[in-house]
């Protein structure tokens, strides 16, 4: 398989300013070290609470902030030591979709403008008389319109407006599309719609997506592979289905178990966990592993030694746990 972006070792702490001279007493640690490669064509789920960084993560894959410390790599390019020009022909390829299709649009530009803009930022992308066929083509390729141009984002519907924020995505033809809960704003009977529309655009367009959410279904059923994170960790990363039917890490095991189940017999196979405790707050972390003050399984050695993100014993495909005591659990339904 081939490895299209990387992320190695990213870190993004954020001061904490106080006081009239605005002295730094802390930092939030947004994301602590977050390590992955991302594959042509696939679709990587980044789940966890909000508040877990993984927003932050997309943020820093896209380069709309820069890491505090640790790198990104795209086609082997390292990103963060790019520049001017090189930078700018680099973020063609890489491109974000945002939760919030209501925000995320201009309301004073036609949508033809908002699918367009891009080519503003990077004219040599389409030649000037050819832009108005190119977002007509992007509209019809999104499931809108295309005689529907020029009208204002009030005009459509939330689920309409999320495509047209998915064609400003695609406009320059990305070999990433990072989607930040694209999803988690839309009624449910329209997410669906939303998530098969991302899945058609993939197989045509050999897209690979970082598809970020709270919500665990929404993720199992698009992603290829899936990355649980825990106050700025990536915790656990595997196989979608190596994940949801033999999570190792007992935080995956946790947001699995609270997840609904759509029969509810199968609910005792399940059996629920359920998590004390608040999470902490990501300026103060926990010592060890992040996770051992909400843990069942936590033993001494958590508190002090932090567990790596390493490959399960058994080294079933590309599975790996930052556990001190991973072990499957298996999860029905
Ligand atoms: Fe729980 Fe310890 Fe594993 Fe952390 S390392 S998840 S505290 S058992
Ligand atoms: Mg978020």
């Amino acid at each position: 398989r081939e490895v299209v972006l990387t992320a190695e070792n990213l870190v993004k702490h954020y001061p904490i300013k106080k006081g009239v001279l605005r002295r730094t007493v802390g930092h939030v640690k947004a994301v602590d070290g977050v390590s992955f490669e991302l594959f042509k064509g696939e679709t990587l789920g980044i789940v966890g609470e909000s508040g877990c960084g993984k927003s932050t993560l997309g943020r820093l894959l896209m380069r709309l902030e820069d890491p505090t410390s640790g790198r990104t790599t795209f086609n082997g390019v390292d990103m963060y030591a790019q520049s001017g020009e090189r930078m700018r022909r680099l973020r063609r390829d890489i491109q974000i979709v945002f939760q919030d299709p209501y925000t995320s649009l201009n309301p004073r530009m036609t949508v033809g403008d908002i699918v367009g803009e891009p080519f503003d930022i990077h004219p040599d992308a389409v030649p000037k008389a050819g832009r108005r066929k190119r977002v007509e083509e992007l509209l019809d390729l999104v499931g809108l319109n295309p005689e529907h141009i020029n009208r204002y984002p009030h005009q459509f519907s939330g689920g309409q407006r999320q495509r047209i924020g998915i064609a400003r995505g695609i406009a320059l033809n990305p070999k990433v599309l990072i989607c930040d809960e694209p999803v988690s704003a839309l009624d449910v009977s329209v997410q669906a719609q939303v998530v098969n529309l991302l899945e058609d655009l993939q197989n045509e367009l050999e897209l690979a997506y970082i598809f970020i959410a709270h919500d665990l279904s929404v993720v199992r059923h698009i992603s290829d592979r899936v990355g649980v994170m825990y106050l700025g960790k990536l915790v656990e990363i595997g196989d979608e289905d190596q994940i949801y039917s033999h999570p190792t890490h007992p935080y995956t095991q946790a947001l699995l178990s609270a997840v609904p189940v759509p029969d509810p017999t199968l609910r005792d196979a399940r059996d629920q966990i359920v998590l004390t405790g608040d999470v902490p707050s990501p300026a103060n972390p926990p010592s060890g592993c992040r996770f051992h003050t909400r843990c069942w399984k936590a033993q001494e050695i958590c508190k002090t030694d932090e567990p790596k993100l390493v490959m399960r014993p058994d080294g079933s495909g590309e599975h790996a746990s930052a556990c001190h005591f991973a072990e499957p659990r298996n999860v029905v339904g």
